[in-house]
């Protein structure tokens, strides 16, 4: 699972750009609410591993409001949903890594990660390796999922629905 733990970049938070949280396929933003911001995991476990986000910048279930919570975790809904709409995994593993000794590699800024699972599935990191680029099948599959995060209906408070 280290790979799962290597969503950092450098000293900056991955989910707190210095310039505006716009959806974009540079940085694989895929989604962003008032709340919850969705982005792929650069360094994938898998393919289509999501890191499912609240915008605020803290670091553990007990900062959030009810309204993040529940934002947060109708996000992860929605996001299983669009990966098995899209690529048909047969899993998930979906989870949170709290603390860095329990292997979080962006401690400061809790996020939920979300594995799609297939049978024999399990050489895919060995294949791809440790890259800095953004590999071209990450980018294909932000492409694919992208249009399904833009028809999710929002509230006019902003909410998920
Ligand atoms: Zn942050």
């Amino acid at each position: 699972m280290k790979y799962v733990l290597s969503d950092e970049e450098g000293d900056n938070c991955i989910f707190c750009p210095e310039d505006d949280r716009v959806e974009d396929e540079k940085r694989l933003i895929l989604y962003v609410s008032p709340h919850i911001m969705v982005i792929m995991n650069r360094f994938p476990y898998n393919n289509g591993h999501l890191l499912v986000a609240p915008v605020r910048h803290v670091s553990g279930l007990e900062s959030l409001s009810d309204e993040e919570t529940l934002e947060l975790l109708k996000m992860v809904r929605r996001s299983i949903d669009i990966l098995k709409e899209i690529m048909a995994p047969e899993g998930f593993n979906v989870g949170l890594n709290l603390g860095r000794v329990a292997g979080a590699g962006m401690e400061e800024h809790m996020h939920f990660h979300i594995v799609p699972r297939w049978n024999g599935d399990t050489n895919f990191m060995t294949v791809h390796g440790d890259v800095r680029v953004i590999p071209e099948h990450i980018k294909e599959t932000f492409k694919k999922l992208r249009p399904s995060f833009d028809k999710i209906p929002i509230t006019s408070q902003g909410s998920i629905e």
